[in-house]
């Protein structure tokens, strides 16, 4: 019988190398340690091999499509399927950063949104019964960031299906592009691609809901990561502890929901923790 397998996006650094350490410590299975440069990957896998720990490791940049399909063949051909599904990787512009809003909204869209669409919809196919997915969101993703009521209330239209929130996040980046969002979706494009990625997760437990899949959003506190420039005060570890949690611990009962740092879990449409 094949082993069974957890796969982490974007885990060279930060977070994900850290929720890649944990299943390496803690998940009875293979582990794989994927980032969209090889060099970064294995160096990280070197790291681990120094605390005796053996992640595999792949390719994968979840931007490209060819990327996705190879790892997708690789892993249906070895193994078969998939237990554990970590959306880690993702990206965040500086708030100094001089790339115009409209440049920022299309391509924070393109990777934290767009690109976590379809690597689910690439891998989706291959979960087992009883597999988990993670993705990471924030507390940006709280609904609660989105100024406008009617926005909030089509986010959290429990009949929204994906082209839809699709359609949603593509209306952000047209009117960004006209520099007109501000008013209703507010300053940050950032905070607009995590809200779209916790309305994504509401949906697609709603579609695996016949099958025994739980999927779940998490923010994993404000860590100290190349992403936050080291200003989080919570060690890579301490970030993984909540997607761990979910990952492994949390019973089958959890899904579909927002969970905080301290694995409690957050109304998303409603008050701001
Ligand atoms: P880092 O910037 O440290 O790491 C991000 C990782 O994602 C890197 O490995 C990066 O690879 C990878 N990545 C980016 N684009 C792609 C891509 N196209 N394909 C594959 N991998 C990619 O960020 P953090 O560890 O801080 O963040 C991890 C997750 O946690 C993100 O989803 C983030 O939004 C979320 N988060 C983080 C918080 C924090 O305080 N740090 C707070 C709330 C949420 P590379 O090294 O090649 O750039």
């Amino acid at each position: 019988m094949s082993p069974k397998l957890a796969i982490v996006t974007g885990a060279n650094k930060g977070i994900g190398f850290a929720i890649v350490r944990g299943l390496c410590k803690r998940f009875d299975g293979v582990v794989y340690l994927t980032s969209r440069d090889e060099e970064r990957g294995k160096t990280a896998v070197l790291e681990l091999n120094k605390e005796g720990l053996n992640p595999k490791y792949h390719q994968l940049d979840i931007t490209d499509s060819k990327s996705l399909e190879v790892f997708r063949d690789y892993i249906k051909e070895k193994y078969g399927g998939i237990d554990v599904l970590v959306n880690n990787a993702a990206i965040a512009f500086k708030t100094n950063a001089t790339e115009p809003v409209a440049v920022q909204a299309a391509e924070t869209l393109r990777v934290n949104y767009f690109a976590v669409l379809a690597t689910c919809e690439i891998l989706f196919p291959l979960l087992r019964n009883g597999a988990r997915v993670v993705n990471i969101s924030s507390s940006c993703g709280h609904l609660s960031n989105i100024p406008s009521e009617s926005l909030r209330n089509q986010l959290k239209d429990p009949k929204l299906t994906i082209p839809e929130l699709s359609t949603l996040m593509n209306k952000y980046i047209k009117e960004a592009k006209q520099g007109t969002q501000s008013a209703e979706w507010g300053n940050s494009s950032y905070n607009v691609s995590k809200v779209g990625l916790t309305a994504l997760t509401m949906i697609q437990q709603r579609l695996l809901s016949d099958r025994d899949i739980k999927v779940n959003a998490v923010h994993p506190g404000y860590v100290d990561t190349d992403m936050t420039s080291h200003k989080g005060p919570l060690s890579i570890y301490e970030g993984a502890a909540a997607p761990l949690f979910l990952a492994l611990d949390a019973p089958d009962t959890v899904r579909g929901q927002y969970v905080w740092y301290d694995k409690r879990i957050v109304n998303w449409d409603g008050q701001r923790p």
